[in-house]
């Protein structure tokens, strides 16, 4: 598939046009933010990993029953996905309190949730990606009632799948961040799935190997998404 136009670029990724109109390029950089964009660095060969992570994971839903936008990997950094237009929502699975949850509702790091919490973003940086719930996705037609619920149960699903997933490689997932697009009609399964937009915990130490490892200056990032690399690959 032959690479065209750039068509966006965020603060992980690049976007680009290919020969087919229903398929793009996703190239996945090194650069990372947190804090939206208020924290700035670089971690060197995250685009490979990640692209690499959330290639196998994809593959891994997909073989689950979860319909998702990955194709195939290309290169490196570079992974072959369906062209959808994206749902303005984050979707966020929670199974412990950690990040802006502890902010919000002043909780210890690491509290276990009596069942997962689902919450919703709206996807706008200059407003700070706010917090918002059913009725404002409702009223402002973000997604029709029937995409909302496909989101929900999809959402779930996810969970218990990567949960375990995740638990046979003894890493527990603590929270995750999702996005879905729509493609010919359908709520799919897009952007990407790797230690940018997840928290894990190594079970037994509580080791962090995620990208609150570059949030909270714990040092050693680069190793640990290797970590998780190596441990989804094995
Ligand atoms: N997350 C993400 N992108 C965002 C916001 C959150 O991938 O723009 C992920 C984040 O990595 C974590 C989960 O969603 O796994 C919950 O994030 P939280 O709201 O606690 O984010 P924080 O405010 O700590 O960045």
């Amino acid at each position: 598939m032959q690479k065209r136009d750039q068509i966006y670029e965020g603060k992980a990724k690049i976007l680009y046009t290919t020969d087919s109109p229903d398929h793009i390029i996703q190239y996945f950089k090194d650069d990372a933010t947190a804090f939206n964009a208020a924290k700035k660095g670089t971690i060197q060969d995250k685009g490979v990993m990640n692209n690499k992570i959330s290639s196998r994971i994809f593959e891994f839903l997909q073989s689950q029953g979860i319909e998702t936008h990955f194709e195939k990997m290309l290169g490196d950094r570079e992974m072959l996905v369906k062209r959808v237009q994206i749902v303005p929502l984050e979707v966020i699975i929670r199974n412990k309190a950690a990040g802006s949850l502890c902010r919000l509702l002043g909780l210890k790091e690491g509290l276990a949730l009596a069942c997962p919490v689902l919450e919703f973003c709206f996807k706008e940086d200059k407003l700070n990606d706010p917090m918002i719930n059913e009725y404002h996705i409702r009223a402002l037609k973000f997604a029709s009632e029937q995409e909302l619920e496909t989101m929900k149960k999809y959402a779930f699903k996810i969970n218990e799948l990567m949960s375990k997933f995740f638990l046979k490689l003894n890493l527990e997932l603590i929270d995750f961040k999702l996005e879905f697009g729509r493609f010919k009609g359908k709520i799919i399964l897009a952007d990407e799935i790797s230690p940018d937009t997840c928290r894990l915990w190594e079970v037994g130490t509580g080791k962090k190997l995620d990208k609150d490892r570059f949030r909270q200056d714990l040092g050693n990032i680069a190793e640990a998404y290797q970590e998780v690399l190596s441990r989804v690959t094995k």
